[in-house]
C-alpha cells in the first residue's frame, strides 16, 4: 500500500562498492533527499572490501558530486551512510550486520522499516535472502522489502529455484524485482496515452491497428560484460524482461482500477495469450543475429567474436527480432514485431503503432499511396509522442503530404525527467510495487523465452556474424516483416521535434 507521508527506512545495499550502487543508487537517493521526498533514513553499504565508514562516505560523495545540492545537504546526506565489510557467503558476519542495523534503527528512529537492496551478482541472491531470515535481520516490526536486480534466473527452472529461495524470507508482495524500463517516464506513459484519451482506446485493437513495432537498439557493443553476456545473449538480456514488459503494457486490457494487483493481472493475461512456437515454426517468427566488424561515428569497431571474454567461435546472439502473436479477441491477427540489438546504427527505444489503411484511397502522395497513420512513442533517448497524419499538399487538389504532431516530454516539462532508478527506489520506499515485475510475469516470460532458446540451442547457427556493426541488424529481420507486407519504420525518420 502506498504511504502518503515521507518514507522512513533503513536501506541496506549489498554490493555497495559496485558499479550499480555508484552510478544509480547513490545519485537516486541523493536526488530524492534534495527534493525533500525522504523522511528519516540511513544506509548501510555492504561489500567485501575493507573500508571505514568515512572512506565509504567519500565514495558516496564522489558519486554525487555533479548533482545539484548545497554543501550542507551533502554533509547531512552522507553522514547517514555507514559501511559494513562483509562477505555475504560468510555466515558469521550477519550477526554483526544485525547489530548495526538495530543500532541505526534506534539512532534514526526508523520504525524497523528495512529495504534490502541486492546490487550484486545473482548467484548471491538466494544465499543472502536465506541468511537474512536465519540471522533474524527480517524479524522486524516495520516493513521489510527485498529489491532484486536482473537477471532473475537464466531460464524458468533457475528462476523458480531462485524464487523459492527468496520466498523463504520474503512474501511475494515484499519482493521488488527491478525492470528499470518500467521506471522510464514514457514506458509509464503508455498506460496514460491509452487509457486517458478517448481518441485512442476505441482504435486500440485489430480492427484499426495493422501492426506494432517495438525497437530497442544500442550502439554500444558488449563492452566489459563479455563473461555475463556469453551466457545470456540478447534474448535473455532484453527480450525476457524489457521487451515483453513493453508489449504487455501495449496489449493489456484496461485495468478496472489503477492498483498494483489489477495492472499486473492484466499484464499476466497478455503473457498467457502469447502464441508459442514449436521447432521449425520458430524460423517464421524469430531471427537472431551477431554483430561483426563495422564503423560507427567514423570509429572502426571489432566484431562480437573479437571482444574480450568472448569465445572466438561464439554463437551467442547480440540481436533478436521477433513477431509475437497475442491470441486473444483484441489482438487476433495483429503482429507485434520486436527487435533489439547491440552495435546498431542508433541508440533508441521507440514504439510504432501503425494503423490500418483507410478503406478507399482518394488521395496520393507524389507517385505513391498516402502513408498510414502512425503513433510513435519515444522512450529513449528522446521522450515524447508523435502522431503521423496526412494533410493537403499546398496548391494541389488530390495530393496529400505527411505531417507530424509532436509532443516532446522534455520540451514541455522544461526539465529532465527523473531517472528510472530514482522513481523505482521511491516507489519501493513508499510500498508501491506496480512498476516491478510479479513472479507470475517472470515465470510466463521465461516459459516463452525458453521455448525459443531451446530450439536455438539445438540448432547452432554457423553463419555468425550476420550483421555489420552500425547497421539495423541482419537482413532476415527485414524479411520477417516483408513476408507480411510491412517494413520497419526507419528510426531516424521518426524523431520528435521540440514543441
Ligand atoms: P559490480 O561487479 O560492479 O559490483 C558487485 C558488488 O558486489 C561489489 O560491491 C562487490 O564488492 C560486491 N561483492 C561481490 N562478491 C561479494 C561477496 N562475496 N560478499 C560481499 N560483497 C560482494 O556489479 P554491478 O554492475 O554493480 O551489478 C550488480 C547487480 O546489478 C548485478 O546483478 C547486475 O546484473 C545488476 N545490474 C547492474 C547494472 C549496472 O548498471 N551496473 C544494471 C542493471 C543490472
Amino acid at each position: 500500500m502506498t504511504q502518503n507521508t515521507k518514507p522512513t527506512a533503513l536501506v541496506l545495499i549489498f554490493g555497495a562498492t559496485g558499479d550499480l550502487a555508484k552510478r544509480k543508487l547513490f545519485p537516486s537517493l541523493y536526488n530524492l533527499f534534495t527534493k525533500d521526498k525522504l523522511g528519516s533514513f540511513a544506509v548501510i553499504g555492504i561489500a567485501r572490501r575493507t573500508l571505514t565508514s568515512d572512506e565509504f562516505r567519500e565514495n558516496v560523495k564522489d558519486s554525487i558530486k555533479d548533482l545539484n545540492g548545497t554543501d550542507e545537504n551533502l554533509e547531512d546526506f552522507v553522514s547517514r551512510f555507514h559501511y559494513h565489510s562483509h562477505d555475504v557467503t560468510d555466515s558469521s558476519s550477519y550477526a554483526a550486520l544485525k547489530k548495526l542495523a538495530s543500532q541505526l534503527d534506534s539512532q534514526y528512529h526508523l520504525n524497523e522499516n528495512r529495504i534490502f537492496y541486492l546490487a550484486m551478482a545473482p548467484e548471491f541472491f538466494g544465499t543472502i535472502a536465506e541468511h537474512l531470515k536465519s540471522d533474524h535481520l527480517t524479524d522486524v516490526s516495520g516493513f521489510k522489502r527485498l529489491v532484486i536486480e536482473k537477471p532473475f534466473g537464466h531460464d524458468l527452472s533457475s528462476a523458480q529455484h531462485l524464487n523459492n529461495q527468496i520466498r523463504t524470507a520474503f512474501a511475494e508482495e515484499e519482493i521488488y524485482r527491478i525492470d528499470h524500463y518500467l521506471g522510464k517516464e514514457m514506458v509509464q506513459n503508455i498506460e496514460v496515452i491509452r487509457f486517458a484519451n478517448a481518441i485512442y482506446e476505441p482504435l486500440w485493437n485489430n480492427r484499426y491497428i495493422s501492426n506494432i513495432q517495438v525497437t530497442s537498439s544500442e550502439t554500444l557493443g558488449v563492452e566489459e560484460r563479455g563473461r555475463y553476456y556469453e551466457k545470456s545473449g540478447a534474448l535473455r538480456d532484453m527480450v525476457q524482461n524489457h521487451m515483453l514488459q513493453m508489449v504487455a503494457l501495449l496489449a493489456m486490457e484496461p485495468p478496472i482500477r489503477l492498483t498494483t494487483e489489477e495492472i499486473r493481472s492484466e499484464k499476466v493475461r497478455v503473457l498467457r495469450a502469447l502464441r508459442d512456437f514449436k521447432g521449425e515454426e520458430l524460423k517464421d517468427y524469430f531471427v537472431r543475429g551477431q554483430y561483426g566488424k563495422g564503423t560507427i561515428d567514423q570509429t572502426d569497431l571489432p566484431g562480437y567474436r573479437e571482444e574480450t571474454m568472448v569465445d572466438p567461435e561464439s554463437n551467442t546472439e547480440t540481436f533478436v527480432a521477433g513477431k509475437l502473436m497475442i491470441d486473444n479477441f483484441r489482438w487476433a491477427g495483429v503482429p507485434f514485431y520486436i527487435r533489439t540489438g547491440k552495435r546498431m546504427q542508433e541508440k533508441s527505444t521507440k514504439i510504432v503503432i501503425q494503423f490500418k489503411d483507410i478503406p478507399m484511397n482518394l488521395y496520393y502522395e507524389t507517385e505513391k499511396k498516402v502513408s498510414p497513420n502512425l503513433l510513435v512513442i519515444h522512450i529513449q533517448p528522446e521522450e515524447g509522442i508523435t502522431l503521423h497524419l496526412n494533410a493537403k499538399k499546398s496548391g494541389q487538389q488530390t495530393e496529400a503530404t505527411p505531417t507530424k504532431l509532436s509532443y516532446a516530454n522534455k520540451g514541455v516539462n522544461g526539465i529532465n525527467t527523473p531517472e528510472a532508478y530514482e522513481k523505482l527506489l521511491f516507489d519501493c520506499l513508499r510500498g508501491d510495487a506496480t512498476n516491478f515485475t510479479h513472479w507470475d510475469e517472470v515465470a510466463l516470460s521465461w516459459a516463452f523465452v525458453d521455448s525459443i532458446s531451446e530450439v536455438w540451442e539445438k540448432d547452432k547457427e554457423q553463419s555468425f556474424p550476420n550483421y555489420v556493426s552500425g547497421s539495423m541488424g541482419p537482413d532476415a529481420a527485414d524479411t520477417l516483416l516483408e513476408k507480411d507486407g510491412f517494413h520497419w519504420w526507419p528510426i531516424s525518420d521518426l524523431d520528435v521535434e521540440q514543441c
